[in-house]
């Protein structure tokens, strides 16, 4: 059984008075069946770890450099978030992809170097608007799915968020159907590749998951819980999203 995951992506918002929204959302999800992760920024990460204290919520960060040290000016390893409080990263996030030209092969090697300091890595991947009018999603995903997951992935050190990167802030999703054949390649793939393994790496739908449109995401085979960007912000609105995902 895959336990459900949301994980909430705060990108480059907030500052210390946001963290306001973490202590609600600790306090009101206490009881919570599912794993919560947020990654804010990770000029917060310490403070955030401060605030949760003994709360199930976990915190990750949004990239790490795919060294362990050295001369990388602004860059963060994965060694320093997780000294900093953090337990995930999220790799491969499309707006890293676009903003600072991040390849499969980046992504990849970025996952061994959270793997080595037993940070969880959630891959991110997806479409954009052109490939999948051209027809060619599965294809991509496929791609970046086999070149981006290192071998060795598993359960426990491995998630992948499905996140067509024309959905990302936008308000628009996909259908339905159009998350399920996603998903349904992806696990296929992984089980292939992994074996049982593949069966236990959480796949993660991501792209304007909101309150209202929640619940029948999480109604679909093979989606094991969301990366949340502008609905992770205010804890109502996560909270909101953690239940529908609970009781799904
Ligand atoms: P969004 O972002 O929920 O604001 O669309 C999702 C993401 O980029 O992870």
């Amino acid at each position: 059984m895959r336990r459900k995951l949301a994980a909430g992506n705060w990108k480059m918002n907030g500052l210390r008075a946001s963290l306001t929204e973490l202590s609600i959302l600790a306090a009101d999800q206490d009881l919570a069946t599912c794993d919560i992760v947020v990654c804010p920024p990770a000029t917060l990460i310490v403070w955030a770890a401060e605030v949760l204290g003994a709360s199930q919520i976990r915190l990750g960060g949004q990239d790490c450099h795919a060294a362990p040290s050295g001369a990388h000016t602004g860059d963060i390893a994965a060694g320093q978030l997780a000294d900093a409080g953090a337990s995930q990263v999220i790799l491969g996030h499309s707006e890293r992809r676009a903003n600072h030209a991040e390849t499969d092969e980046m992504v990849h090697a970025k996952a061994l170097a959270a793997r080595q300091t037993g940070l969880g890595a959630i891959i991110c991947l997806g479409e954009t608007e052109a490939e999948r009018d051209h027809g060619i999603t599965l294809d991509v995903i496929a791609r970046q799915l086999a070149r981006s997951v290192p071998d060795g992935a598993t359960g426990a050190n491995t998630v992948v968020a499905y996140e067509p990167v024309w959905a990302i802030g936008s308000g628009r999703t996909p259908t339905l159907a159009q998350i399920q054949e996603v998903h349904a390649r992806l696990r296929a793939d992984l089980v292939a590749r992994f074996g049982e393994q593949g069966g236990a790496i959480r796949l993660l739908y991501g792209g304007s998951v909101k309150p209202q449109n929640a619940a029948e995401i999480f109604a679909l085979p093979e989606v094991d819980g969301a990366l949340v960007g502008g609905a992770s912000l205010k804890a109502s609105d996560f909270g909101a999203i953690i239940a529908a995902l609970c009781a799904a």
